[in-house]
């Protein structure tokens, strides 16, 4: 039961997502369609760039991303799947067993330590202990419940835990990838889907430059926090790790 690492996999895309998204926007304002998918890629560039400020966002759902997430636990795929416009398909806790299963550690718990009968043990230790002693149990219990494979894993996996590690595919369009990064990139979001989010990124940025170059946390794409109290106050930080023109001109 080893601890699971994320990986994150661009599978396939639109092919030539930016020039899709161009040529659809240019359709909306061209009298003549002649030449619709030629231009340069400065033009497309532009354009797309164009149509995030104008909030003319539409064209972006031509262009679509299909991802393979693996070494991800099931706390972070019950915060993708609230994404609706979205594709999902999830290996499955019923037909597949989960006798020694991966799980994912907060990074958080390392160099601390849990009190158990007046002795400190370290959060690590602990937390993977736990992960062993529910492996045994769910093992147990879908013994117990005859070990039929769909009927008996489906109710053994109730003991599973939130680090469960999953796998997952994943089809977002530009659109609400763009959103999805807006919030899960934010620093009020969960370091996990942060991470995975950002791994995300690194994979549609090089295939789709225009259209993700403004791409980043909330407060990146409006240009001010809009979390109030809540803010991390990490602005000008933000914008200087995401955006690409920003990080070009900076030293
Ligand atoms: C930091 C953070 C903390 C969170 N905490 C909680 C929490 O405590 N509890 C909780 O339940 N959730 C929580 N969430 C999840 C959050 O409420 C959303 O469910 C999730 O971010 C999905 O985003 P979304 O609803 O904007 O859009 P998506 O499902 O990604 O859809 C994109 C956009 O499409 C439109 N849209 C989609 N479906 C509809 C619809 N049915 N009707 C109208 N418009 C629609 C909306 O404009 C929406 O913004 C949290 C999210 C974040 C980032």
């Amino acid at each position: 039961m080893p601890a699971a690492e994320p990986q994150v996999t661009l599978v396939q895309h639109t092919e030539r997502p930016d020039e899709v998204i161009a040529a659809a926007a240019r359709l909306c304002y061209a009298a003549d369609t002649e030449g619709l998918f030629e231009g340069a890629a400065q033009d497309a560039h532009d354009l797309v760039a164009r149509l995030a400020r104008m909030g003319h966002h539409s064209p972006l759902e031509h262009a679509s991303f299909t991802f393979y997430l693996e070494g991800v636990s099931r706390a972070l795929t019950h915060q993708l799947v609230r994404h609706r416009i979205a594709s999902y398909s999830q290996r499955s806790q019923r037909y597949v067993a989960h006798d020694s299963f991966d799980y994912v550690v907060p990074p958080e718990l390392a160099g601390r330590t849990v009190q158990v009968n007046g002795r400190a043990v370290d959060a690590v230790e602990y937390f993977e202990e736990t992960m062993a002693l529910i492996a045994e149990r769910y093992a147990a219990l879908n013994d117990a419940l005859g070990r039929t494979g769909e009927s008996s894993n489906q109710d053994a996996r109730y003991v599973l835990p939130n680090a469960c590690e999953t796998k997952i595919f994943v089809t977002m369009n530009a659109r609400e990838l763009l959103h999805f990064f807006a919030e899960r990139l934010c620093r009020r979001a969960q370091w996990e889907i942060r991470r995975v989010a950002d791994m995300m990124l690194a994979r549609v940025r090089p295939v789709a430059p225009a259209t993700f170059q403004d791409a980043g946390p909330k407060c990146v794409r409006l240009g001010h926090c809009p979390e109030g109290k809540l803010t991390c106050g990490r602005y000008v930080e933000m914008i200087r790790i995401y955006r690409v023109a920003d990080r070009e001109t900076s030293p």
